[in-house]
């Protein structure tokens, strides 16, 4: 709810009949992970053809765009933009006309070292229609298809060159191919829909098609999906995994399943673990709807203090996230949320979200419960101090816009207007997700990056600037 915006999903299906619905469906329901445009590519048997547009999945791909569009291969994509501008232009798939046919590319992450990519290649002569590290990638793969006339080996070719996060769903004519970076920052996933097989960012739009989850793209894989295979070209390097752990803090819907974990139980886990961590003397917990919910039912599980709803939310006033100025979000939060009464008035509140990147909105829900009767209000965080910014596809770009770097926890505590503040440690963060500390990404909140990012610590590095590395404790005030 308070946390940051995320940026992108993909998804890539081969049937023996027409994807395009299927690819629809799809998009809906990753819709969360990007709401500002939405874009499907297909090939119709002669060529590719795109159509894409601003706005949610249902507005950008309507009956009218939508009704020429057939294939039985595609990708599609929802943007949240990030290292790019926000222009339409930068809208997904980006299409590439070559001498090998028409590639289209869906990307979620970011590249890390797409300035020193652009200007390398602008001085080699080349033009960019985009300032989409996107277009990089698919620029690269061109290339290396003159070379090589085969996508494995182009592909692998632009791996070796780009650095950073990236999800891929690409098309390359008629043929479909799925890329997760070598890190696996951001999740991708296989499942076979019956008539085919689909590649998607979360497991749960493969259920929706009435599908089965087979398995998740491994980190530094190449696969090539058709309606009746699955070829797997894997990382012929071994490297360092660093799953993004945003994904199941707050990115991803409860009901997919990340690298294994369940995302529900994940938050679960979080909760209880965090009602371990930073107790509190209370009669009811509550959360911030919706992404703090599992976390909050965890907490109550964990502190034995019966869960209830304690915010309507209106879901009809405008989205939050497309507004366009930080002023106009928070009026918007305003207008959608209210205060349960029976459930405040009088009580020991302590209500659970999911993470705090500038605190604004907590801020103002706090006031809110205040203004109910709240007797007190205790407030706990399922995610670490946010602390550093993210370079591999999150919109958190520097260290002045988190409060946790411009306030203690007792000012953050004081301002907020909350009678304690908690946030789960990292070592509880990591007991909650389950997989071992060394195959995260954990850099938001240790400030420690799992690649080499210019000025910032490697999580290998040894330095007198590990002294910043100041979290790693519960932090917990009363
Ligand atoms: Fe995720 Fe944070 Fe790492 Fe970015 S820095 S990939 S948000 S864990």
């Amino acid at each position: 709810m308070t946390g940051p915006r995320h940026s992108c999903g993909v998804v890539g299906v081969s049937s023996k009949f027409d994807v395009v619905l299927d690819i629809h469906r799809s998009l809906r329901m990753i819709q969360h992970r990007g709401q500002e445009s939405a874009g499907i590519s297909v090939f119709d048997g002669s060529g590719v053809r795109t159509v894409k547009g601003d706005g949610l999945v249902q507005v950008a791909l309507n009956e009218n765009n939508m009704k020429d569009l057939h294939g039985t291969s595609g990708i599609g994509h929802v943007r949240y933009p990030s290292a790019s501008s926000k222009d339409s232009i930068n809208a997904q798939p980006i299409d590439m006309h070559t001498s090998h046919g028409t590639m289209s590319i869906a990307h979620n992450g970011d590249i890390t070292n797409y300035s020193e990519l652009r200007t390398n290649y602008l001085g080699q002569g080349w033009s960019f229609l985009t300032s989409s590290d996107s277009e990089m990638m698919l620029k690269l793969i061109s290339k290396y298809m003159q070379q090589y006339k085969e996508p494995i080996k182009a592909i692998r070719s632009m791996m070796s060159e780009v650095d950073g996060a990236y999800s891929l769903t690409i098309l390359v004519n008629n043929r479909i191919f799925g890329v997760r970076d070598p890190y696996g920052f951001r999740p991708l996933c296989i499942g076979n829909t019956g008539d085919g097989h689909i590649l998607v960012s979360e497991s749960t739009a493969i259920e929706s098609l009435r599908g089965k989850f087979i398995r998740d793209v491994m980190p530094g894989e190449i696969v090539e999906i058709t309606d009746s295979k699955i070829l797997s070209y894997p990382n012929p390097a071994t490297s360092p995994k660093a799953h993004c752990m945003f994904e199941w803090i707050y990115f991803a819907r409860p009901d997919s399943v990340i690298d294994g974990r369940e995302v529900y139980l994940v938050r679960k886990n979080v909760g209880m673990i965090l009602s371990k961590e930073c107790p509190a003397d209370i009669d009811v917990v509550m959360s911030v709807p919706d992404s703090g919910r599992s976390h909050a039912l965890g907490y109550a599980i964990g502190a034995k203090v019966p869960y209830e709803e304690g915010f309507m939310k209106n879901r009809f006033v405008e989205r939050t996230f497309i507004l366009p100025d930080q002023k106009q979000r928070e009026e918007a939060v305003m207008m959608k949320m209210s205060p349960i009464k029976s459930t405040v008035n009088g009580k020991k509140v302590l209500i659970v979200d999911d993470s705090i990147v500038r605190g604004t909105t907590l801020l103002k829900l706090i006031g809110m419960l205040r203004d109910a009767g709240a007797k007190e209000v205790h407030v706990r965080i399922g995610c670490p101090p946010v602390i550093a910014p993210c370079y591999y596809g999150v919109d958190m770009k520097t260290r002045e816009q988190f409060i946790a770097n411009k306030f203690s926890l007792d000012e953050i505590t004081r301002r907020m207007g909350a009678d304690s503040l908690g946030y789960i440690s990292i070592e509880g963060l990591v007991k909650a997700i389950g997989l071992p500390e060394s195959d995260l990404c954990l850099a938001c909140v240790n400030n420690r990056y799992p690649t080499h990012i210019k000025g910032e610590v490697h999580r290998f590095q040894s330095t007198l600037q590990d002294d910043f590395d100041k979290t790693g404790q519960s932090k917990c005030k009363k």
